[in-house]
């Protein structure tokens, strides 16, 4: 039978519950455990693919095609499993499908409620997750604070799992913040306190507790804690600021938080297996040497906005002991008259513009791209970057002048990227776009076939406009190489230039999966290319 680690914050949010799950996750693993992780976000959208990335961050999209909320990017890197559709449960995707079973009749006539429609249909989401990934242990991080309106419900259905399903079958985790006060110089256990009797209203008592505190609490505190919220000592766990955020389950494993939650589950204590994870920690805290890469975007105000492409370079950047130093680049910028673009790139090693929607900053991106074919600065365009490095090729090396995608120009007279037929009905955004696995085969003799050495590759989509063959022959007159393509479709997924000392875009976002002991090929080649560029430069 599936257990189930359920995961709550209190106090205030941004404490690293994601964080937290995962390092549970990551630590039940390394003990030969079968794992699988769920996020409840407690918002009316169904799923995450229709929030703009400045509120939100980068949207995460999983192999099933699922648009998710990114924390599923930090399990999937921290766990290094592949999740899908029920790994993500919103408010939003709850309610329409109570609604929808409404209008179907299926509730035979009763007065469709709270408790127990909505409820049910929550509890069935967790069953499920468990049932449909066989997995031994189940963590599920809920999302907000305890005490939020819009989570009620999650947590009544919460209470309803930890009655039905018993304590040998679910455990309780309660993250919550210890703060520091100047002045009385101490550690003040009160909003703990209060935020655990939040949660005991609603009928579930904790199991552990993760404090949040700038130090360890020390014994004391943690004696205190027990008395006022019926957990033992051994389970008040510290979780201090650190710097490198893989310490996090080495923190964990240290205060014995795997050995606590199996011995309630009463499954036996295999042994742990931390070295990979342990000598990561190392690589990243020994890191001396940077390497500047330009990401030239429009969201960039905020950096969350393009997290996975930001950790897939880091990633890569840990095989060669370097740390990767983000030049941010405002797309925008780059369109003025005025913009030096020798000045903006001048210690990049490479240039990289990520996916994006809407024309805001297209023609800056352009212009980045051209610099980058240009100067043969290494170059790796992303789902938009590949469609602007198609525009920018199609424009100044084959000279169609008004090449575009109609993504910007509806009009346009040379729609080098355009919507596929099936696209041009759906009415709806949310939900439509190419989304997540399909295959792409590799041509033999390119740079993505020396990267990925194998045939036919898996990677993840999320877009709408796709390569306009009818431009094929002409661009690949021009030397464009067409490297990676949909068979099925006859869809173009890689292009490249040879002339070129490293020239890469794909279709597809490579960065979903990148983890950190596995960087993916496309980025450890291209950050490989950035290091030579480097050393050709010195
Ligand atoms: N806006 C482009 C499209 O929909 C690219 C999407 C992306 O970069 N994720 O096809």
């Amino acid at each position: 039978m599936t257990k189930y680690v359920f995961v709550t914050g209190g106090v205030v949010s941004g404490l690293g519950k994601g964080i937290t799950a995962s390092s549970i996750a990551l630590l039940l693993k390394c003990r030969g455990y079968k794992v699988f992780m769920q996020k409840f976000d407690p918002y009316f959208n169904v799923d995450s693919g229709t929030m703009n990335p400045i509120q939100h961050g980068e949207v995460f999209v999983t192999y099933d095609g699922c648009e998710t909320d990114l924390d599923l990017g930090h399990y999937e890197r921290f766990i290094d499993e592949e999740l899908n559709y029920s790994s993500n449960i919103t408010n939003g995707k709850i309610y329409k499908s109570v609604i929808e079973k409404e209008r179907k009749g299926d509730y035979l006539g009763a007065t469709v409620q709270m408790v127990p429609h909505i409820t049910n249909e929550i509890k069935n989401k967790i069953y499920e997750a468990g049932t449909s990934s066989s997995a031994d242990i189940v963590i599920t991080e809920i999302g907000g604070t305890v005490g939020d309106i819009e989570a009620e419900a999650f947590i009544e259905a919460l209470r309803q799992v930890q009655y039905e399903l018993g304590q040998s079958n679910t455990f309780f985790v309660h993250c919550t913040l210890v703060p520091f006060i100047f002045g009385s110089d101490e550690l003040k256990t009160k909003p703990t306190q209060n935020s655990v009797k939040d949660l005991r209203n609603k009928g579930i008592q904790p199991n552990a507790l993760v404090c949040r505190a700038p130090f360890d609490t020390g014994i004391h505190i943690k004696e205190k804690l027990s008395l006022f919220c019926s957990i033992p000592v051994s389970n008040i766990i510290d979780s201090i600021d650190v710097n490198n955020i893989y310490q996090v389950p080495i923190n964990y494993h240290n205060q014995r938080f795997d050995e606590i939650i199996l011995n309630q589950f009463n499954l036996p204590l295999k042994k742990s297996n931390l070295k990979d994870w342990e000598a990561l920690v190392k690589t990243v805290d020994n890191l001396k040497e940077e390497l500047e890469i330009s990401l030239v975007g429009k969201y960039i105000e905020l950096h969350d906005a393009y997290i996975f492409v930001v950790e897939a370079l880091k990633h890569a950047g840990y095989k060669i002991n370097k740390k990767i130093k983000i030049n941010w680049v405002d797309s925008e910028n780059l369109e003025k008259e005025s913009a030096n673009l020798k000045e903006i790139f001048k210690n990049s090693k490479g240039i990289i513009v990520p996916g994006g929607f809407g024309s805001r900053g297209i023609e800056g991106k352009i212009k980045a791209i051209n610099y980058a074919r240009v100067n043969k600065i290494p170059f790796l365009g992303l789902c938009l970057g590949m469609q602007l490095a198609v525009i920018e090729f199609a424009r100044n090396v084959c000279n169609i002048e008004d090449a575009n995608s109609t993504e910007f120009n509806p009009l346009c007279q040379n729609p080098v990227i355009d919507l596929m037929a099936d696209q041009k009905a759906i009415i709806n955004m949310g939900g439509t776009l190419r989304l997540g696995n399909y295959e792409c085969t590799l041509k033999k003799n390119t740079l993505a076939y020396s990267d990925y050495k194998q045939d036919v590759i898996l990677e993840r989509h999320r877009h709408r406009y796709e390569f306009n063959n009818a431009y094929k022959d002409i661009l690949e007159k021009n030397g464009l190489v067409f490297s990676g393509i949909n068979t099925k479709a006859n869809l173009v997924e890689i292009v490249e230039l040879p002339t070129h000392p490293h020239f890469i875009a794909s279709q597809f976002h490579p960065e979903f999966k990148s983890r950190p002991t596995r960087p993916h090929p496309l980025f450890l080649s291209f950050i490989k290319a950035a290091n030579e560029y480097e050393t050709k430069k010195k």
